[in-house]
């Protein structure tokens, strides 16, 4: 099974950077941070304690998820929903807990049985998730242009307001503080993975780095 892991903190461009390697080698890709932020947003939805580790796992049981281009949560589309700024801030709290993690994980390891391997990106993938996989990498930039790409994608018209990027950088940081922090599978740089530092590069110059690895 060829799995490629790719980790790293918000903004490092590990979307844009997995999608256009997902489609250079005609394989499929799983977002694993859109799998938190569903839950996150089930959560705020139901008024679920973000501190309530076994209540905010039934709910990660209970939901019915599809993560494809557009990411379906009990039917619906919340493509852009997990994306607003309350479960950013919720976000990195519920995907603290154990009960979380592990059907989540779960889930991970059962899609990429079904497809036979295929792009995971995340926090944990080459440290917890598939130890094994094919090619471990952490992607990073630097947090101002971390905070830039985010700001940039709220504005669609590429109008990048300068208070916009300060609060989208504490955004990040804090999301980062506590994802690195935390006792369930940190975010840290996995044993054998490459690390690539974006903050200057074109995608196109990222993903042709990766795929010479292979
Ligand atoms: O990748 P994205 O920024 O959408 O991830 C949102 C949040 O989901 C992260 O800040 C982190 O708290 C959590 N996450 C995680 N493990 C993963 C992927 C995401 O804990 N594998």
């Amino acid at each position: 099974m060829r799995l490629i892991a790719i980790d790293g903190p918000g903004g490092s461009g590990k979307s844009t950077v997995s999608k256009a390697l997902a489609l250079r080698l005609g394989l499929e890709r799983l977002d694993t941070g859109a799998m938190y932020r569903a839950v996150a947003l089930l959560a705020l939805r139901r008024g679920v304690d973000v501190h309530d580790g076994p209540a905010l796992g039934r709910l990660a049981r209970s939901m019915v998820l599809e993560v494809n281009a557009s990411i379906l949560l009990d039917g619906e589309d919340v493509s852009s929903t997990i994306r607003t700024g309350d479960v950013d801030a919720a976000v990195s709290l519920v995907s603290r807990h154990p009960e979380v993690r592990e059907e989540l994980v779960k889930r991970q390891r059962q899609w990429a049985d079904r497809h036979g391997g295929g792009i995971v990106e995340g926090r944990d993938i080459g440290s917890v998730v598939f130890p094994d996989a094919t090619l471990k990498i952490y992607l990073t930039a630097s947090a101002s242009v971390r905070a830039m790409r985010r700001a940039r994608e709220f504005d669609a018209r590429g109008e990048v307001d300068p208070d916009v990027v300060s609060t989208t950088r504490e955004s990040i940081e804090r999301r980062d503080e506590i994802d690195s922090t935390r006792h369930d599978s940190p975010l840290l740089i996995a044993d054998g993975a490459v690390v690539i530092d974006s903050t200057s590069r074109t995608v196109a110059e990222v993903v042709d780095e990766i795929a010479a690895m292979l």
